[in-house]
């Protein structure tokens, strides 16, 4: 095993025998795991330091039209409670996130039909004015290439659309009521000709999901090479579909960032709040896996438990945007600290 690291360290890719063969061997065996972790992380060494790069997450509405199985968000989850920020409450969070360090603010949401181009150009224009050393990144879905060209144009510098799964009969399955793989990746590739850094990136473990499925999902990100990668664990909700399903698994999610790590060595990776909702050290572990970014949540307090995309989703403490000092600490304790630059994507 030791050779097939050593040769995806030298092409940084794997065959797709190799890749399946590696992964299996990564959950079964903690020496390969740990030797993966060990090439990623003196990756991310090299490129960033031992500085973390911090984004400010406002989530803007639990509304939302699609029904994937997996999030509790789903238009058919009638549990759900449904809220929408205003322009004035979201210029606020920017405010206190400003105030608080953040020089990237991501919004991210539902995809909810009352976000117009409009509102969308008008709230960006907004920011852009008020804060121009930001960086602003978008998460709001599958939208028309006009609409992402537009809202690029307003002032948006970053576009996270994870692909979910670039298995086409998995992707369905997990998205009965949705427009394919295909549409996703045709989405993705509108957002690299906008000029926008983009970030795929898939869950850990969802229903269905096998070691030739991710395999797929490596050979994507390969092909696509994104600005930005996020990889979490899924997380059951229990009203959805997949409620009483198992989470992923915390060293197969680890060996999957170390391996997109080695892949991509200039790519901004987050320990995800999923990884951190996982298990208390999910975020020091993905550190330590090679991710490199943290992205707490911005939100207004009393919203929060409502952008309940899983259960029991972090979102206070070290995930949330006030806490700060508590998450310079804990990365200190791994000799880590937070660079409140803005971090954008660079090729040295
Ligand atoms: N509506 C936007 C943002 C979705 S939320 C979009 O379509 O891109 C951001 C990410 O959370 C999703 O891309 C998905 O990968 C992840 N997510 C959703 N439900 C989840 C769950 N139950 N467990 C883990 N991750 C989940």
């Amino acid at each position: 095993m030791k050779k097939l690291v050593e040769r995806l360290v030298r092409d940084k890719r794997l065959d797709a025998s190799d890749m399946g063969e590696l992964l299996k061997s990564a959950t079964q065996d903690s020496n390969v795991l740990q030797l993966l972790r060990d090439y990623a992380v003196r990756t991310a060494r090299q490129q960033f330091g031992l500085g973390i790069y911090i984004r400010g997450l406002i989530e803007l509405s639990s509304f939302c039209r699609c029904n994937c199985l997996y999030c509790g968000l789903r238009r058919s989850n009638r549990t759900a409670e449904r809220y929408r920020l205003t322009q004035e409450e979201v210029l606020e969070c920017c405010k206190e996130g400003y105030r608080l360090g953040f020089r990237t603010l991501v919004l991210q949401g539902g995809e909810d039909g009352t976000h117009s181009d409009e509102w969308l150009e008008t709230l960006i224009c907004q920011m852009r004015s008020q804060y121009p050393d930001v960086a602003i990144t978008l998460s709001l879905g599958e939208r028309s290439e006009t609409s992402y060209i537009r809202l690029k144009r307003a002032g948006a510098n970053r576009y996270l659309l994870r692909h979910e799964a670039a298995n086409k009969e998995l992707y369905e399955s997990l998205h009965p009521d949705g427009r394919g793989i295909e549409h996703r990746i045709a989405c993705a590739e509108a957002l690299k000709r906008a000029d926008y850094q983009v970030g795929l990136g898939m869950m850990i473990g969802v229903k269905g999901q096998t070691i030739e499925h991710l395999v797929e999902d490596l050979a994507l990100i390969e092909r696509m090479q994104p600005q930005m990668v996020g990889i979490g664990p899924f997380l059951p909700h229990k009203a959805t579909p997949l409620g009483n399903e198992p989470a992923g698994d915390l060293n197969l999610t680890l060996a999957i960032i170390a391996i997109v790590r080695i892949m991509l060595p200039t790519a901004l990776i987050p320990s995800t709040t999923a990884l951190a909702s996982l298990t208390p050290r999910g975020r020091l572990e993905g550190i330590l896996s090679g991710a490199n970014v943290v992205m707490p949540n911005l939100s207004p307090s009393d919203v929060r438990a409502k952008y309940a995309i899983y259960e029991n989703k972090a979102s206070w403490g070290k995930e949330a945007a006030e806490g700060l000092s508590a998450l310079e600490n804990e990365l200190n304790t791994i000799g880590y600290h937070i660079d409140w630059s803005r971090g954008d994507y660079h090729i040295e």
